[in-house]
C-alpha cells in the first residue's frame, strides 16, 4: 500500500477518518463527496496513492470504467437521475484540490441548472 502522510484520500481509503462509503473492493473505494454539488455525487478512488491520472497505471484503467458505469447507472436509480457526468480533474489548474487521483460521479436531470463549465464568449 503506498499510502502518502497527510493525503485526506489514502486516511480515508485505510479506514483512518471516516467517509459515507458506497463501494469498496481490492483496489477502490467509491464514497459521497462531503460537498455534493447534486444528491449523490459519488468519488471513486484508487486505494493506492497516484497524485494525478498520468501517475495511475493505464491497467487499472477497465476497472475504473466498469466502477463509473456501476456507479452511474446506479445513481440513474437511486436518485432518479437522467444522466451523468463523469469529471476527472489533473492538476490545480484545471481544478484538482486534492491530489490523490479521484473520479467524481455526477447525477444529471434535465433541466437541473447545474453548469459545469462556462463557456467563454469568443470576444
Ligand atoms: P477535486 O477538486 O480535487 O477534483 O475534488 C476533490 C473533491 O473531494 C471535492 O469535491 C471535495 O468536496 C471532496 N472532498 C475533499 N475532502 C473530502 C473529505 O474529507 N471527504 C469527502 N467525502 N470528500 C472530500
Ligand atoms: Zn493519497
Amino acid at each position: 500500500m503506498n499510502k502518502k502522510e497527510d493525503c485526506i484520500f489514502c486516511k480515508i481509503a485505510l479506514g483512518e477518518i471516516p467517509c459515507d462509503k458506497v463501494y469498496e473492493d481490492d483496489n477502490f473505494i467509491v464514497f459521497n463527496d462531503i460537498k455534493p454539488i447534486a444528491k449523490g455525487h459519488c468519488l471513486v478512488v484508487p486505494k493506492k496513492h497516484y497524485e494525478t491520472l498520468l501517475d495511475m497505471p493505464s491497467t487499472l484503467g477497465t476497472e475504473v470504467i466498469d466502477l463509473v458505469k456501476k456507479q452511474g447507472l446506479r445513481l440513474m436509480k437511486e436518485q432518479k437521475a437522467e444522466g451523468f457526468n463523469l469529471v476527472q480533474n489533473v492538476f490545480p489548474a484545471a481544478g484538482q484540490i486534492v491530489m490523490h487521483v479521484h473520479f467524481h460521479v455526477i447525477p444529471r436531470k434535465e433541466g437541473d441548472g447545474l453548469r459545469m463549465f462556462e463557456k467563454k464568449d469568443d470576444k
